[in-house]
């Protein structure tokens, strides 16, 4: 295979699957890996801030009972240590819009007025005007200006005798886990990477399945344009790749086929030619010798001189009869020959041919027969290219028959006109039959020392010029039989 014939390897079908499908699987861990996260970090946030206002509520629970025992200090020693384990920050706010608010000395932070004042505060606000009217509050991750680092919040409201004394603010400092986020991230890169490798074997079979008799048909199709028509892909497949495969080997088919038709053309033509000059060649030379036999004055009897002239003439009639032939033939076999067609009847045409032939026949004592019950059979066509047409049959039945037989001629018509002319003559060998419409396939028997071969081949061409078809059965020995069909040609019609 030449150079430029080579796919380039990043070009090659495999490379580009490859690559497609990495980044197919590369984007989809991306994505999953970006969902995950976010699943990740929405159930943790929901877990914190669930557990963050199960303790808010635990807190205000404590707080209430305080408030009934009113043992203050001990309140806000249990306040500091639970704030301390947990490293919570834990504000507790005086409701002042209550009918009884809870006591000012429980408060753990500023008073609602400060928040409302003191500006880093006024964010909790809200958080607390929704507590006031009975609801919790979570407050999800936000950066605490007080304490400088990422928080959460739940506000919960404090109750004595259903009224809203109070809230309990609880802050918890709100931490991502890293290393919960880079072992994942770590596990995803890993299973990608995993994935990579085992897609490159997949990509490798699957390539391997699509681009190897891809490449085969490419091997195939380069053969062919080198001229060589044997080679077929060989794929066998049910898939488009099949489809396209067979496509190919019906391709090389038909090329084959084309080039075993142009070489038999060739060849045609070849013989022709040769048999052409053969043909010609003999009665010139035969010509030539007479000829110059009777210019050197050698022979001067007069009886043998006259018998000289009659063998150049004959051979002269016989070079005549060749190349009107040939004429013929070639004007037959061009297809821009149109034969002027015109009402014919096939009746007159035999009546003509018998009349001529009778004197041959007669010489052989051949009886010529006509069975004929329609005087009429008309058909389309030239009454001469016919005439000549079935005179070459006749001329060759009467050829090729012994003295004393009959020559049975049978003229019919149903759908087609028939015309079937029947000898009993010698008959031709079941290997020559299909030979015999060939240009100068003839027989070397003595009786057909004036055929020239070509006579059935321009028979053949006249009767496909007038759309018939001609059929021949012989059984050697015994004779032979040529049918014609013909389109009849209705007058009534007309
Ligand atoms: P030609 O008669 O000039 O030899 P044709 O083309 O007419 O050429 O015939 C070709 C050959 O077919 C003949 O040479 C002969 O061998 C064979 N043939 C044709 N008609 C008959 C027939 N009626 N009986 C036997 N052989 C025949």
């Amino acid at each position: 295979m030449s150079k430029e014939n080579k796919v380039r390897i990043y070009n090659r079908l495999f490379f580009k699957l490859y690559i497609n499908y990495a980044v197919m699987l590369l984007v989809t861990a991306v994505l999953i890996c970006l969902i995950f996260m976010k699943l990740y970090m929405d159930m943790t946030m929901e877990r914190s801030l669930k557990e963050l206002e199960y303790q808010a509520q635990v807190v205000s629970e404590i707080t209430q009972e305080y408030i009934i025992s009113e043992k203050i200090n001990a309140f806000k020693n249990d306040i500091g240590r639970i704030e301390k384990v947990n490293d919570w920050d834990i504000w507790i706010v005086s409701n002042p819009m209550a009918d009884n608010p809870m006591s000012y000395d429980m408060e753990t932070s500023n008073t609602y007025e400060d928040f409302k004042a003191i500006p880093e505060l006024s964010e909790y606000v809200e958080l607390l005007d929704t507590t006031f009217n009975g609801q919790p509050v979570r407050r999800e991750k936000y950066y605490d200006q007080i304490d400088e680092r990422e928080t959460i919040a739940v506000a919960y409201p404090i109750k004595m005798n259903n009224e809203v004394v109070g809230t309990v603010i609880v802050k918890q400092p709100f931490e991502e886990q890293p290393e919960i986020v880079s072992n994942s991230l770590y596990l995803i890169v890993l299973s990608s990477v995993v994935a990579l490798g085992i897609s490159f074997i997949i990509v490798i079979i699957f390539a391997t399945e699509l681009s190897l008799p891809i490449s085969r048909m490419r091997v195939t199709a380069l053969e062919l344009a080198a001229g060589n028509y044997k080679i077929k892909t060989g794929i066998n497949r049910n898939d488009e790749i099949g489809d396209l495969a067979k496509t190919v080997d019906i391709l090389s088919e038909k090329l084959l086929e084309n080039e075993i038709e142009r070489q038999k053309l060739d060849q045609m033509r070849l013989d022709f030619f040769a048999n052409v000059s053969h043909e010609l060649r003999t009665p010139i030379t035969v010509i030539r010798a007479y000829a110059e036999t009777l210019a050197d004055g050698v022979v001067k009897d007069p009886g043998t001189v006259e018998q000289y002239y009659n063998r150049m003439l004959a051979e002269c009639k016989s070079m005549e009869r060749l190349v009107g032939d040939l004429l013929t033939l070639s004007k037959m076999q061009n297809p821009d020959f149109a034969i002027e067609k015109e009402p014919v009847n096939v009746r007159q045409i035999f009546d003509d041919i018998i009349r001529s032939a009778g004197a041959i026949a007669k010489k052989k004592s051949i009886s010529i027969e006509l069975v004929n019950d329609d005087p009429v059979l008309m058909m389309l066509g030239d009454y001469d290219r016919l005439r000549q047409m079935f005179m070459v049959i006749l001329d060759n039945a009467i050829k090729f028959s012994e003295e004393n037989k009959t020559v049975h001629i049978n003229l019919s018509k149903s759908d087609k006109i028939i015309v079937s002319i029947k000898d009993e003559g010698i008959g031709i060998a079941p290997a020559d039959l299909e030979n015999i419409f060939e240009k100068f396939y003839k027989s070397n028997l003595r009786q057909n020392e004036s055929g020239t071969g070509l006579g059935l081949a321009i028979a053949k061409q006249i009767a496909l010029k007038h759309d018939g078809k001609i059929e021949v059965y012989s059984t050697p020995g015994e004779g032979t039989e040529f049918i014609f069909y013909f389109p009849p040609y209705e007058l009534e019609a007309q």
